[in-house]
């Protein structure tokens, strides 16, 4: 067969019910040539002329090497001159253009080619004079690509084809010029290699490697701002830690009674629930049972529910997604995944507003949760002790709390006496606050006057361990010599009790002087055991070596088997 026999409506199998057309076996559709050039038009806005070239030329280079295989097998041409005419053929009856080969000259053993042709009613000349007037280069890309594509698959080796005039670029007619390899200049096939560096391919992998990175960044950045929030955390722990466990003391009944149940519970992964009046110091009790716990070693986590955030208590409490909300440009833990393997604290529990209840319970059943604007379901590890001044039982009753989630976390509660029920704790909580404050405010009290001790333990306590704290930070800020003087707002509530302090006659007592009273009433207590289940190191949460040397400077004489006397 000659290749200039092949007629277009010969090669075309057309089943309008089935929806097919099939050009030389290959599937093919329809395409206005306009809309073709939309695409040209929008890859050149998109990508500018340089890369939209690259994605042309390849576009036709697939399409050439494609019909260089196809015809082959259907035609088996005789020789590589007709296989290579046909290729012109093809490109012209599929409506491209008219192109006519000029000049061919094939060493089929040499794998050598080089060969011109014109082209008359370029659609691409046409194209880019519609939508872009008459340019400064060639225009023809698809079919420099095709011809490269065709006359490669045909030689087995690189051919290339440039266009040296164009319709597009104000030429009478287009005329492309095709080498292979071995017969370029060495200028030209460094051109080359710089095009083919220049590839769209590789463009795309660049560009897509660099979004990996980017990516790899954004990654790098999201678990950077999640250990911070970690890290807050941990210091938030850090700090109140080291601060209060020395107000975690008291001699008292009811004091070492709410010990006793914290030591029974503490260890188990038991929901607790801190009952008590404000200000008693319920948070500390929450820290005590994570202290005492297998967690301790775990975070701590504080939520606050009377003080969240309104309308972000979920995003709060089960985090969120990045673009969950306006606003959300971040993911962010929420407390119930910052604090897991440790221990939540879910302080005002009766805060907590009903409709977030249900979602809480569901949480506490399951351990399991969704972030906000997510649906990837988390499972968390927490214990939970929760904390409330409000009865809980009448806020059911009123509807304002759910059931249920009461009867969830009512399983140990622990209650937390107020201050005028510890009268006799009164004197190291003092101490304790009374040096906190000196090392904060950089203050050197060495005393307290007899009337201040007497408000101090006569006063009723409404605020409790709170307002006994803010009632010393004020007296230490004030103070204006080594003396502490406290202010009590209102009359006296109480007359002095009978457990009041039964030191110095004088008017000051000196703190030291509070100290050693107060660690004798607790080798009182225990008998004068210091060391021990019971013994007065564990009560004052001290090492028995610290214990005893503070007890020597003192001049408090202890030992199991001495009696202890009064100093006084
Ligand atoms: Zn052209």
């Amino acid at each position: 067969m000659n290749p200039k026999d092949l007629r277009l409506f010969d090669l075309l199998r057309i089943d309008e019910a089935q929806g097919t057309i099939f050009l030389h076996g290959q599937r093919m559709i329809v395409v206005n040539a306009g809309d073709l050039g939309l695409l040209r038009k929008e890859l050149i806005t998109t990508f500018g002329t340089d890369r939209a070239r690259g994605i042309l030329v390849r576009f036709g280079y697939a399409r050439g090497y494609r019909d260089a295989l196809a015809t082959k097998e259907m035609f088996g041409w005789k020789s590589v001159d007709d296989w290579l005419s046909a290729g012109a053929r093809l490109y012209t009856i599929e409506g491209s253009g008219a192109i006519e080969i000029v000049d061919l000259r094939v060493d089929q053993e040499r794998k050598s080619y080089q060969g011109s042709a014109t082209l008359q009613n370029s659609f691409e000349a046409n194209q880019h004079l519609d939508l872009f007037g008459v340019g400064a280069e060639p225009v023809c890309w698809i079919l420099t690509g095709y011809a490269s594509g065709y006359c490669s698959a045909v030689m087995g080796t690189r051919v290339f084809f440039t266009e040296n005039s164009c319709r597009g670029k104000g030429d009478r007619q287009c005329h492309i010029i095709g080498q292979s390899m071995d017969l370029m200049s060495d200028q030209t096939r460094r051109a080359i290699e710089e095009f083919q560096g220049a590839d769209f391919d590789l463009e795309m992998r660049t560009a897509l490697a660099s979004l990996d990175e980017r990516t790899k960044d954004l990654e790098i950045e999201r678990a950077h701002t999640e250990s911070l929030q970690r890290q807050v955390v941990q210091l938030e722990q850090l700090l109140t830690l080291q601060n209060d466990t020395e107000a975690m003391v008291g001699v008292s009944d009811g004091f070492r009674r709410m010990m006793d149940e914290v030591a029974r519970v503490a260890a188990t992964d038991a929901t607790i629930l801190v009952l008590g009046e404000t200000g008693t110091g319920k948070d500390l009790v929450a820290r005590e049972i994570h202290r005492r716990s297998g967690r301790r070693n775990r975070p701590f986590v504080i939520m606050n529910c009377g003080a969240l955030p309104s309308g972000l208590v979920e995003s709060e409490v089960f985090g969120h997604e990045k673009g969950a909300f306006t606003g959300a440009s971040q993911r962010k833990l929420g407390r119930f995944e910052l604090a897991n393997n440790g221990t939540l604290f879910l302080d005002e529990i009766g805060e907590l507003p009903l409709d977030t209840q249900v979602k809480f319970l569901h949480l506490l059943q399951r351990g399991e949760f969704e972030r906000v604007g997510g649906n990837q379901t988390h499972k968390v590890d927490v214990r939970i002790v929760a904390a409330t001044n409000r009865n809980l039982e009448q806020l059911v009753s009123q509807g304002h709390f759910r059931a249920d989630l009461f009867y969830r976390l009512n399983i140990f509660p622990v209650y937390v006496p107020p201050l005028r029920e510890r009268v006799v704790d009164i004197i190291p909580l003092v101490n304790h606050f009374v040096r906190k404050f000196c090392i904060q405010f950089g203050r050197n009290i060495k005393a307290l006057s007899r009337e201040s001790l007497r408000r101090l333990q006569g006063y009723a306590w409404p605020g409790n361990i709170r307002e006994l704290e803010h009632v010393i930070e004020r007296a230490v800020l004030l103070a204006d010599d080594e003396v502490l003087t406290v202010d009590l707002p209102g009359p006296r509530a109480q007359p002095v009790s009978r457990e009041a302090f039964a030191g110095s006659s004088k008017d000051l007592v000196p703190l030291e002087e509070l100290e050693r009273t107060y660690l004798q009433r607790v080798l009182e207590i225990t008998g004068g055991m210091i060391e021990g289940t019971g013994g007065a190191a564990e009560i004052l949460q001290l090492k028995a070596s610290t214990l005893r040397s503070r007890l020597k400077k003192l001049g408090v004489p202890y030992g199991n088997r001495r009696k202890i006397t009064n100093s006084s």
